[in-house]
C-alpha cells in the first residue's frame, strides 16, 4: 500500500529473478534493446507491474509513481 514506483525501462539487472515477469498478470516482459519499454518497478519488493495492471489496480494500492 502507498508503495513508490518507478516507471522505468525494463531491466534485467533489476530483476530477483533471471527473468522479468508482472507481479499481477505473471505476463512476461521481453527485453528488446531496439524498442526499450517502459514498466512500473517497486524498489522496495523488488517487483514489475506491467502497464496494464498498473491502470487496473492503481486505484487499490494508491502507487506513486516517480520518474517519468
Ligand atoms: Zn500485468
Amino acid at each position: 500500500m502507498n508503495s513508490t514506483l518507478q516507471y522505468i525501462t525494463y531491466s534485467r539487472d533489476l530483476c530477483v529473478d533471471d527473468f522479468l515477469q508482472c507481479e499481477f498478470c505473471f505476463d512476461k516482459f521481453d527485453e528488446d534493446p531496439e524498442h526499450p519499454k517502459k514498466a512500473y518497478f517497486d524498489p522496495i519488493q523488488k517487483c514489475w507491474i506491467c502497464e496494464e495492471c498498473f491502470q487496473d489496480f492503481k486505484e487499490h494500492f494508491h502507487w506513486i509513481v516517480e520518474g517519468s
